[in-house]
Parts: C-alpha cells; sequence; structure tokens
C-alpha cells in the first residue's frame, strides 16, 4: 500500500474489532498511526501489540468532544460506534451521540487537515430490507423509533452529514457499507451470533438461535473487510460502497457450521426473536467489484475454523474483555 507508508492515519475507534486489524494494516504499510477511543466497547489489549511501534499513539478520548491532533493528517479513518445489537442497545445515547456529534467532529478534523475522510456506515441502513440482496441504490426500511433505531438512524445520519461536507465544503469522502464481519478480537460477550454460538459450543451449550433461525445473515472474515476497506480508502470513488461477503446462510446454517468449526454438537436452543430483527441480509457487492476489483475470498468455514482458534483461547483464559 504505497500510498499509505509515511502516512499520518487518524483512527477513531481504533481501539475496537475492526480498528484494531485496520491499525495492524495501517502499520505494516508504513503509516504512522493515531488512534483515539474512549474504550466504550473496545479497549486497549486490542492494539497492545502496537504500542510502542515508532509513529503509533493511542489517545483515550471521547470523538463527540472537541476533536484535535497536533501536525499533519492525511486520513480520519471513523470507526468509532458501538455495533452489536447488545452494545447499542445498552448505550443508545452514546450511539446516536457518536453517530451524530462524532461525525460532526471527525468530519471537522478532517477538513482542518485538509485529509481524506473514510465512514465506517452499515448494511443496517437497508433496515429489515424488503429487496434481497441489497445494491446501494436501495433507500432501506428502517423503523426510527424502534430499539435498533438508535443505531440504523446514527448511521443514514452520518452518511448524510458525510455528504453534505462533500457536497458543501468539497471534503474528500468515502462512504463504505459495511456487512456482518467476524473474527479474532471480537468479544466474547458482544451478543452477536458468531460470539454467543462460539462461546455455547465451546462451552458444551445449546446455541442460542433466535426465532426460527430461518433468517439469514452474510458474513465476511475479518481480513476481507480490512483489505476492502483500505482499497477502498485508496479509491477515487465516494461511496457509498457495500463490503462484504455475499455468500448467505441461515441462522440455523450458521449454527451448523460453527459446531463443525468447534467439533462439539451440543445443539440449539430456541429463543424470542428481537424486536425488528431483519429477515434477510446480503449484500449486492458489484458495485465493490467493478470499482475496487473486490471480492471476499476467505469461505465462512475456512473463517469459522481460525475464529474458533481465537474463542478457545479466550475462553480458556476466563475473558471477555476485548484483547
Ligand atoms: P467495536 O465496538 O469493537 O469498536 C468500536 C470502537 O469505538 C470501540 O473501541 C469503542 O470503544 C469506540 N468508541 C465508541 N464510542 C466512542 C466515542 N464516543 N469516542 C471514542 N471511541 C468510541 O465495533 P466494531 O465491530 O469494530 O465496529 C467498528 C465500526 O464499524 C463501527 O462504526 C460499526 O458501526 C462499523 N460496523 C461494524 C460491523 C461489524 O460487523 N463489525 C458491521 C457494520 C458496521
Amino acid at each position: 500500500m504505497q500510498a499509505l507508508d509515511g502516512a499520518h492515519v487518524a483512527v477513531l475507534g481504533g481501539a475496537g474489532f475492526l480498528g484494531s486489524h485496520l491499525c495492524d494494516k495501517l502499520v505494516a504499510g508504513g503509516a504512522s498511526v493515531t488512534v483515539i477511543d474512549n474504550f466504550l466497547t473496545g479497549g486497549p489489549d486490542n492494539i497492545a501489540h502496537l504500542t510502542g511501534r515508532p509513529g503509533f499513539r493511542l489517545v483515550r478520548y471521547d470523538v463527540t468532544d472537541y476533536l484535535h491532533v497536533p501536525g499533519a493528517v492525511d486520513y480520519v479513518l471513523h470507526f468509532a460506534s458501538p455495533a452489536s445489537p447488545a452494545d447499542y442497545l445498552t448505550h443508545p445515547i452514546q450511539t446516536l451521540k457518536v453517530g451524530s456529534l462524532g461525525t460532526h467532529k471527525a468530519l471537522g478534523l478532517a477538513r482542518s487537515k485538509e485529509a481524506r475522510f473514510l465512514l465506517a456506515s452499515t448494511s443496517e441502513v437497508y433496515g429489515n430490507p424488503q429487496v434481497n440482496p441489497q445494491p446501494e441504490s436501495y433507500w432501506g426500511n428502517v423503523n426510527p423509533v424502534g430499539p435498533r433505531g438508535v443505531y440504523d438512524e446514527a448511521k443514514r445520519f452520518a452518511e448524510a452529514l458525510t455528504l453534505a461536507y462533500h457536497r458543501v465544503h468539497r471534503l474528500d469522502v468515502r462512504v463504505s457499507r459495511i456487512f456482518n464481519t467476524y473474527g479474532p478480537r471480537m468479544r466474547v460477550d458482544d451478543g452477536r451470533a458468531i460470539p454467543a454460538f462460539f462461546s455455547a459450543a465451546l462451552r458444551g451449550e445449546p446455541l442460542p438461535v433466535h426465532g426460527d433461525g430461518l433468517q439469514t445473515r452474510s458474513l465476511c472474515y475479518v481480513d476481507d473487510m480490512v483489505d476492502g476497506l483500505l482499497r477502498l480508502l485508496l479509491s477515487d470513488h465516494s461511496g457509498p460502497v457495500n463490503l462484504g461477503n455475499p455468500h448467505e446462510v441461515m441462522i440455523l446454517e450458521l449454527a451448523e457450521a460453527v459446531q463443525d468449526a468447534v467439533g462439539q454438537r451440543p445443539g440449539i436452543a430456541f429463543h424470542p426473536r428481537p424486536v425488528d430483527d431483519p429477515g434477510v441480509r446480503r449484500p449486492d457487492t458489484t458495485l465493490a467489484e467493478q470499482v475496487l476489483g473486490w471480492k471476499a475470498q476467505v469461505s465462512l468455514s475456512e473463517g469459522l475454523s481460525r475464529t474458533a482458534e481465537w474463542f478457545r483461547l479466550r475462553l480458556r483464559n476466563g475473558g471477555s474483555a476485548g484483547g
């Protein structure tokens, strides 16, 4: 990644799951990295291996407050936000604030530094979609006043504000719409299906499936996602661009695949379906293929077996925090 060599990148939310993997790639590519994170849902353990590396800095700070980074900044990557339903239902107001006020501060930072800005948006802008797969041109089906609205609407606002800065201030922006991503450094207790399934399977307990398990998800391994995000960052395309793995599976199939990856079959326990839980979720990645030459490469079984190691280690160490 030549354009990153010697660049200074501010990664907001860089102590989280995706942010920390991005930091790994940025540092490996020769960039100086300043992580700004308040540790709401991430933590310093995720980037402990980077501390002390030349050019790497960690600042504990809430990005909804006035934001300043000394010196030149070439790229501002805004990944700060609770991301799992359990997290944003626990922190609904922080989620709305970081998507609105935090995005405003992050855009202000990029503007003052004449930096390129990348927004981590989400497939949740499509809500409970009535078209499948979802192309970028689909406007979505979001319940603004339901419990999940705090996340969906915060991200929809963040996209609108980002595009307004682009139109009014000519800010150089990139908008990624990230579909469900998984891999090492997910928290055991973050409430998403993959951590919940792994921790149950590894403890020999039935895997908790919501509803009848016929709802679908499309899951992208984290290495593929980071590659797609960096390609978008360095491309000429403002987006929004869907990034995700289009291989769609039913939750019941996912539960089977996790049991295969773990090599234990404790079975399934059915639980009530959360309010506004999407029935289907699958990215149309035609645009990413055309403009970024990007397509997810890691199969579900390969990604799950890499991830199994992580959860095995976490549970052996008795930890549920990030890192
Ligand atoms: P994460 O919770 O692991 O990371 C988010 C990070 O943001 C955490 O380290 C948290 O402490 C930090 N943060 C939250 N509020 C903050 C604030 N006010 N100030 C400073 N830091 C703050 O989640 P993740 O899965 O790594 O997601 C990262 C980004 O990608 C989020 O914006 C999320 O919406 C987006 N995204 C993720 C996925 C996914 O599947 N993981 C899917 C779609 C979108």
